[in-house]
This record gives structure tokens, C-alpha cells and sequence, in this order.
């Protein structure tokens, strides 16, 4: 866990809990303000903790404050954040995690019906007695009811870039363990699916029950469910403080973008939240077989084992056998495989080039294998441009040069600077004025900075009628638009769609940012008609994003899929907000390969000047 997020999320939960205990609104402001500060700072806290003149430096560090972090360095554990927790009944904190409920309404529902868990604010809803709190009106009772569901649904399956992380560590530490010489992780998450229920790991070694020892006693595990000669599985934590830094309210905040800060889960708070890892330590002669059989979907790989019987043979997870018949399984005959140690040898005794895991879904991946029509999926290294991103000008944490800096260390050719419109006013959009002040500054850093293209851009709200948030004299400052639905995102379909239209067909718009807005466990956002909207951005030349944050990966990998098969051009973006965001673009990636995507098709592949004069025909 790192020290800067576990400390971001203590001085936001003390700053929801001083404004839930209606407490001087100063010392509210002083916490949420540290909270930010720690979570984007580039550095780790715990290595400048001793420095209190480095600590008190920091922007909205005072004495305090730096008290505090010191506490923690020194300690894991801050006093005043555990005596604000004692002051409120824990089930509370699973209603602040609510989406669309902030703490002055937690508070009204705690001091008015006695609302002090989740199952509480369900009671409540049903029964309506939720409408008599002031400003709670039947819509917004149906927005929490709604939110309640979505998470309670997603809660059984970790997104994408919260398991990614965990999975990675725990193969890590595996190959650390003496006589391991392989171990990966498969299942789901090696396909890049947005969700996962679990995380299988499997492993060669020496000696098998060393490893599945090592295995169980890892830290992080929190309960051994089985462990045996060939499997074990253990419930493992799940860091999340890591992965989520603030309670914050969407149903105030939903023109506000960075979906980092509404990722806590409404069970997360009181419970710590576990999730089931696999381990399987296979023989050698296996370790391809297994792969491929812990990795495909279950569909894929029923097609695998048909293809096999029908050539004599048969598949399973220590290889592929010739048939005889035998109930036996072949590995316990002592028989030896045809193909099994790696998954080239596998498809290749198939007469098949490898198909990549993302493609593993038996959606005609095996076909095009077969008629060696597999595309040659995107890779993270194509990427050479990064289209949407903020600064502080709007609610990014870098400035112009921070951002366009990391561009530059990530080797891309090209950065766009595309801060919020007017709209979006928690999300600190800027204003006309405010605007053309900005492109200005953006313009002094591109000429003062070699080596990277800087862009001015905007991300443009499109509004609830599909008009775009800037007139046109203001967009004409731009180099690049991203046009975005942030509100109203439960319009029904066919409105959505018109709204969706509409943007597109404006003549200025270059990339459709995230849009659905859909927020993964969280809100389902536009449905909009997938083909219209695939067809309308083909005829005017505009790219679809992928926006790579792992709780959006919107548009997702069914929508992507459909559009590469139209011949839609595709935009990855990371919807830079904070530096460790240009990270995320591996999710993007695994989700673009899932659509079947190639580089080609990927307009932040393009070299610079193809990039540059596909943009400039809208300018
Ligand atoms: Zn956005
Ligand atoms: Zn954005």
C-alpha cells in the first residue's frame, strides 16, 4: 500500500467526518485540502516525513497537518482520525460511501430517522419516510436507491485495475520463492475483462508444497480456504485504500470528472473487502496447457476441446493426449502429451497461430485463426499521443508543465491540454475569459518546450441537448475538442442517442470523450443506439474514446469491437487528472485488443504529422 494513498484516505474520511458532526468548516476545508495534497504528491510522504520544514514546504501543509503525517510515519495510525470514527456509528461510513449521498444529507437521515447503516437508508427508502428530509426529492431518493443496487451488484467482482495490481504483486512474490520457476496470472484478468470475481495464479516448482505454503502465508491473506498438493485458495485483501481517496458525492459533483475519487465501494468502509486468489502449482510439461485452460473463457475453450476430438484427440489442462477411449484421465497413465508445455506448442499442434488471451472469448477469434485473419492487436508501446488531460485550470492536479513533462518522459510526440468548459463548475470549467487566458499559457509552454507537441484543447461538455458548452468563436481557439456527456447521463436511450448525434455532427469536434459515461459498479450512464452513433462519427471523421480509467473504460470492449468492425477510427485516452492516471492507459490498451482493435486504427498511434493533419481538417 503506498504511504500517500492510506494517508489521502484517512484525512478525507476525518474531513467527511467533521462535516458530517457539522464541525468548524475551516477545519473541514484543512483536511480535504491535506487529502488532496498527499494524494498527488509525486513523491512518497513516508520518505520526507522526518523533514517537517520539507513536510510544512508542501502546498496546504501547515503544523498541524504535518502533526499528523509525522503521527503516521511514525505510527500507521493517526488519534484524531480513530476518536472522529468512535464518534459515529461505523455503519455510517457505508452510507457516506453511497453514491449521490453526502455527508449533510448522511447527517439529516442519521439525526432525523435514525439512518445508521446501509440497511437503514434501504429501510428507509422503501418505506419513503426518506422524502421527509429536507431537499430530498423522489428523484434523488430513486438516485440513491439506484446507486445502492449498482454497487451492491458490483461489489462481488473487483474492477479491472483494482485486481491488476494485487495480481501482479502476488506473481512477483511467487517468483521469489525458492525452486518457483514460473508463475503468471490467468483466468479472466489475463483476458482483460473490466471486472473479475477472482485471481487464479499458477506456478511450476521444485517443490509444490513449498510454493502452496509460501503461497498461504503471504501478507495479505486473510483466510486459507483450502490448501492442498496442487491448489490453494486464501481470501486476500484488497488494498483499498489504494484504490479509493475520497467519499465524495456524485449526485453534487456529477459534472466533476476524475472517477478516482468516487471509487469506494458503499460496503468498503466498515468490512475489509477480501477477494479469492487460486494457486496452482502444475508440472512443466503442463505449464502451456494450463495456461490456456485457466485463461480462455469457459466457451473458448469448449470450442478448443471439440476442435481437438475431432482430430483424434483430446485437451485438457496438463495437455493435449491422442484419444483412446480411456475414462482414465491420460496425465494419470503416465501418458505422454502431444503439445502442453507452452501455449505456442499448444496452438501450434492445433495448426493455430496464438491467439491472444484478450481474444479468448469465442467470439470468432478461433475462425480467424484458422483463416490467419487475426488482426495484430494495439500495443501499449504504439501509443504516442495523449489526447485529454487536465492541469489545475480546471480539477487536474499538474500544472501545464507537470503534464506535459510526463508526456514527454512517457515518450509521446504529442500532448493535448484539455481542461474542463464552463459547465462544469465543480469540476472548476473554465469560463470564456478564463479560457482564452489559459490557451495562452498553454501556447508560451509549447514554444518554450522542445521535444513534445503541445495542444489547446477542451474537454467540452455536451449538454442534455446535445449542444456543446463553448460557442463557436471560443472553439475556434482550440486545436483539439473532446466533446464529453457529463450530466444528465440517465436520458433515456433515444434521447441520448440524439444528444450523442448532435455532437458528433458538429464540425469542430474531434474525439467523443468516454461516451456513456457509464462508471463501473457505480452508474450505468447512456444507452445510447451504439450503431447510430458508430456511423454518424465514421461519416464526420470523429474518434470514439476509450477513456482508460479503470472505473470508466468507456466506450467498453463489446462497443469497441463493433466499431473496429465498422471501420471507426478509435481514440485511448487516459483523462490525465494526476500523474500515476497515465498508468491506466494498460487498461485502455487490454480493453482496445478486447474490441479487436489494431494500431492502425488508433489515432494516438499515428505519427505526428498524420495526427496533426487529420485534427487540422476540423480547424
Ligand atoms: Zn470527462
Ligand atoms: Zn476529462
Amino acid at each position: 500500500m503506498s504511504t500517500n494513498a492510506a494517508l489521502a484516505r484517512r484525512f478525507e474520511q476525518m474531513a467527511t467526518i467533521l462535516e458530517l458532526l457539522g464541525e468548524d468548516k475551516f477545519r473541514v476545508n484543512a483536511h480535504a485540502r491535506a487529502a488532496r495534497t498527499i494524494e498527488n504528491l509525486t513523491q512518497d510522504v513516508g520518505a520526507i516525513a522526518a523533514d517537517r520544514d520539507a513536510l510544512l514546504a508542501l502546498d496546504g501543509v501547515g503544523p498541524k497537518v504535518a502533526d499528523k503525517i509525522q503521527e503516521f510515519a511514525t505510527t500507521g495510525k493517526i488519534k484524531e482520525h480513530a476518536e472522529l470514527l468512535a464518534r459515529i456509528p461505523a455503519g455510517l461510513l457505508q452510507v457516506l460511501d453511497v453514491p449521490g449521498l453526502g455527508p449533510k444529507t448522511a447527517k439529516a437521515l442519521w439525526e432525523t430517522l435514525n439512518v445508521e447503516s446501509l440497511a437503514d437508508l434501504k429501510r428507509v427508502i422503501a418505506d419513503r419516510s426518506i422524502l421527509t428530509v429536507p431537499r430530498m426529492g423522489e428523484k434523488a431518493a430513486q438516485k440513491i436507491a439506484s446507486a445502492i443496487e449498482i454497487a451492491e451488484q458490483g461489489a462481488a467482482r473487483l474492477p479491472l485495475g483494482q485486481a491488476m495490481p494485487i495480481a501482479v504483486a502476488i506473481v512477483e512474490r511467487m517468483l521469489k520463492v525458492p525452486g518457483v520457476a514460473n508463475a503468471a496470472f490467468a483466468g479472466s484478468l489475463r483476458r482483460g475483462k473490466e471486472t473479475v470475481g477472482d485471481i487464479d495464479i499458477l506456478a511450476t516448482a521444485a517443490d509444490p508444497a513449498k510454493a502452496h505454503d509460501a503461497f498461504c502465508k503471504m501478507r495479505g491473506v486473510r483466510q486459507v480456504i483450502v490448501s492442498g498438493e496442487s491448489k490453494s485458495s486464501v481470501r486476500m485483501a484488497i488494498d483499498l485504500d489504494a484504490a479509493s481517496d475520497a467519499d465524495r458525492d456524485i449526485a453534487a459533483t456529477s459534472s466533476a470528472d476524475s472517477p478516482t475519487a468516487e471509487a469506494a465501494s458503499p460496503t468498503a468502509a466498515t468490512s475489509e473487502r477480501t477477494i479469492q486468489v487460486d494457486l496452482r502449482v502444475v508440472p512443466e510439461a503442463s505449464w502451456g496447457a494450463a495456461l490456456m485452460y485457466f485463461t480462455g473463457s469457459k466457451e473458448h475453450n469448449v470450442r478448443l476441446r471439440e476442435r481437438a476430438l475431432k482430430a483424434g484427440r483430446s485437451l485438457n489442462e496438463y495437455g493435449l493426449y491422442p484419444n483412446d477411449d480411456d475414462p482414465a484421465p491420460p496425465h494419470k497413465r503416465g501418458i505422454k502429451p502431444i503439445a502442453g508445455a507452452s501455449e505456442e506448442e499448444v496452438y501450434k499442434a492445433f495448426s493455430l497461430p496464438v491467439i491472444a488471451p484478450e481474444l479468448r472469448e469465442d467470439r470468432g477469434e478461433i475462425d480467424a485463426a484458422q483463416r490467419n485473419t487475426l488482426p495484430r492487436l494495439i500495443e501499449l508501446g504504439d501509443i504516442k499521443a495523449e489526447l485529454h488531460a487536465h492541469t489545475t485550470a480546471s480539477d487536474g492536479a499538474l500544472s501545464i508543465e507537470q503534464l506535459t513533462g510526463e508526456a514527454k518522459r512517457r515518450g509521446f510526440h504529442t500532448i493535448a491540454v484539455t481542461d474542463h468548459s464552463k459547465s462544469s463548475v465543480i469540476a472548476n470549467g473554465l469560463q470564456p475569459d478564463r479560457l482564452r487566458e489559459h490557451a495562452k499559457a498553454v501556447r508560451r509552454a509549447a514554444a518554450a518546450t522542445k521535444g513534445i507537441t503541445i495542444l489547446v484543447g477542451a474537454e467540452v461538455d455536451i449538454l442534455a441537448d446535445g449542444s456543446l458548452d463553448y460557442d463557436d468563436d471560443t472553439l475556434a481557439l482550440l486545436d483539439v475538442v473532446v466533446a464529453s456527456p457529463h450530466v444528465a447521463l440517465s436520458q433515456d436511450a433515444k434521447t441520448a442517442t440524439k444528444r450523442l448525434l448532435k455532437a458528433i455532427e458538429h464540425p469542430r469536434v474531434n474525439i467523443l470523450g468516454h461516451p456513456t459515461g457509464r462508471l463501473i459498479g457505480r452508474r450505468a450512464g447512456l444507452e445510447p443506439a451504439m450503431d447510430e452513433i458508430i456511423a454518424a462519427a465514421m461519416q464526420h471523421d470523429v474518434a470514439l474514446e476509450i477513456n482508460a480509467h479503470w472505473m470508466r473504460l468507456d466506450l467498453r470492449d463489446t462497443h469497441v469491437r463493433a466499431a473496429v468492425e465498422a471501420g471507426c477510427l478509435i481514440a485511448i485516452d487516459c483523462d490525465v487528472h494526476a500523474p500515476t492516471d497515465y498508468d491506466n492507459l494498460g487498461y485502455g490498451v487490454l480493453t482496445a485488443r478486447r474490441g479487436w482493435l489494431t494500431a492502425e486504427q488508433c489515432v494516438n498511434c499515428w505519427d505526428h504529422n498524420r495526427l496533426h493533419d487529420w485534427l487540422a481538417t476540423k480547424r
